[in-house]
């Protein structure tokens, strides 16, 4: 049985949600389903993860489900008419509605929902509005407006999204629209939540006692998306249970060409952590519209896989787009592909400490060794199964049973894991053997495969680290 080692994750919308679109993304191998909460309603968000796990029994792929929420955010505020900004003029962000102005003169300006931002902002910053496309500079600031220069002119519409590179936004980083969102995604029992613009590793920690709080299992996804969360990379890295490069908005907020490094920095951090990372926006941007990729795109993909990043991920091209199925077989084929050419030496050697790392090294290094190999590992809350991940077996698929359904949903995320359900024997040698006779059963093995174990086993009553070696009959 030939594993893609690469997980995909694709984001619901209109082109997606239906019964027979959801089956169809699914059985073409979707590891994860995203739900947006920008644009969702707690209606719909209750009514889809039904329908997410009544189609995922009926196909028999059980995938996880993220909640992404919106975190902190800067909008513009309602506009009767689009303002069509020019190059050169002078427009004001109002902080405080109604605030005396000195100058006589007439200058447009527009609402922003963010009264503190006077205070973050300073003379020289730059301003960006809408995904970018607007670009003004801040000139001066009094106790109501922000006056600024436009330096890349367009159509200023309502509800805008602004972007402030480099600039510290005191902006809580879970706010009440977010927590609300939480809670019925907890009730749901979601599997992943996805915290947008993380800044430092105590929005991490704040979010996990929310959920410990709350009893809740999800595990915590850290979006990357602004200059602080690169400046404390490592310390979110070692907080989080994974990351996302938002590369939609980091493109925004730092410099685009600095985008490739951070990328590629980010995957690296993720690798030596043991952290999985998924690398998300614009991976197949052009098939929202059309049925193939550009050579770009592809390159792209095959990028993140070369760069052994654990998911790839899908947002317009799923939610909007004309070929959401096409898209999905596109990443599956393009990945496979690439993971047959990876280079062997550019495994990471990432040197663990604890001793249960070491014993998890020497699997992956015999798996290395040995042609024909698989891991098999036996996991209750993924932690071995994420050892071995991040170790980046070369060939080797890692086959990861847990008698736990929110374990097994959740191991989808990790880079060539293959989650199965079984339940645990008393005995760890008869869970081994139980796990032998479904593997052959279900054809993940043949006679002549090499199976490395990486377990514990019980030696005089103590539990003890194990690797096994065994030749399939
Ligand atoms: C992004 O910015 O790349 C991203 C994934 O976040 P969102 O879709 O929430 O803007």
């Amino acid at each position: 049985m030939n594993m893609r080692r690469t997980k995909i994750i694709f984001t619901l919308g209109p082109a997606t949600e239906s019964e027979e679109m959801l089956s169809k993304l699914i059985e073409g191998g979707a590891d994860i389903v995203r739900l947006n909460m920008a644009h969702a309603s707690h209606d719909w968000t209750r009514m889809i993860i039904k329908r997410i796990r009544s189609v995922s029994a009926k196909v028999s792929r059980d995938v996880a489900i993220m909640m992404d929420i919106k975190g902190p955010e800067i909008r513009t505020g309602d506009l009767a008419v689009p303002i069509e900004l020019q190059p050169g003029e002078i427009f004001d962000f109002t902080v405080r509605p109604g605030g005396q102005r000195d100058s006589a003169e007439e200058i447009r300006s527009v609402d922003v929902n963010y009264k503190d931002l006077l205070n973050d902002i300073n003379v020289g910053d730059t301003v960006l509005v809408d995904s970018g496309l607007i670009r003004l500079e801040v000139l001066q600031k009094d106790n109501a407006h922000i006056r600024c220069r436009v330096l890349i002119p367009g159509e200023l519409k309502s509800r805008r999204h602004i972007n402030l590179p480099g600039v510290k936004v005191n902006l809580p980083s879970f706010t009440e629209k977010d927590r609300g969102d939480a809670t019925v995604g907890i009730e749901e029992g979601i599997d992943f939540l996805a915290l947008s613009f993380v800044r430092e590793a105590s929005d991490i920690t704040n979010l996990r006692e929310f959920l410990a709080e709350r009893k809740s299992g999800a595990r915590i996804i850290a979006k990357i998306e602004d200059q602080s969360a690169i400046a404390n990379l490592d310390e979110i890295v070692r907080a989080c249970d994974a990351l996302m490069v938002a590369r939609g908005d980091l493109g925004i907020e730092c410099p685009f060409e600095d985008l490739p490094v951070i990328q590629r920095r980010a995957v690296k951090a993720c690798i030596s952590e043991g952290k999985p990372v998924i690398i998300a926006t614009h991976m197949l941007e052009s098939m929202i519209s059309q049925p193939v990729p550009t050579r770009a795109e592809i390159t792209d993909v095959a990028n993140a896989v070369y760069e052994q990043a654990d998911c790839v991920m899908l947002s317009g091209e799923t939610t909007v787009g004309k070929y959401p199925l096409e898209c999905v077989q596109m990443l599956d084929k393009i990945a496979r592909r690439i993971e047959v050419e990876e280079d062997p030496g550019r495994g990471p050697a990432s040197v663990f400490t604890p001793e249960k790392m070491k014993v998890l090294h020497s699997a992956v290094v015999l798996a290395n060794e040995l042609p024909n190999s698989k891991i098999v590992t036996f996991t209750r809350l993924g932690f071995m199964a994420g050892g071995l991940a991040a170790l980046r077996p070369v060939r080797s698929p890692i086959l990861a049973f847990t008698p736990v359904p929110e374990t097994f949903r959740q191991l989808r995320i990790m880079r060539s894991v293959e989650p199965i359900l079984m339940p645990f024997a008393a005995e760890p040698a008869d869970t081994i053997e139980d796990a032998m006779g479904w593997l052959r059963r279900m054809g993940y093995v043949s006679p002549g495969d090499k199976l490395i174990i990486a377990t514990d086993i019980v030696v005089q009553d103590r539990l003890v680290d194990s690797i096994q070696l065994r030749t399939v009959r």
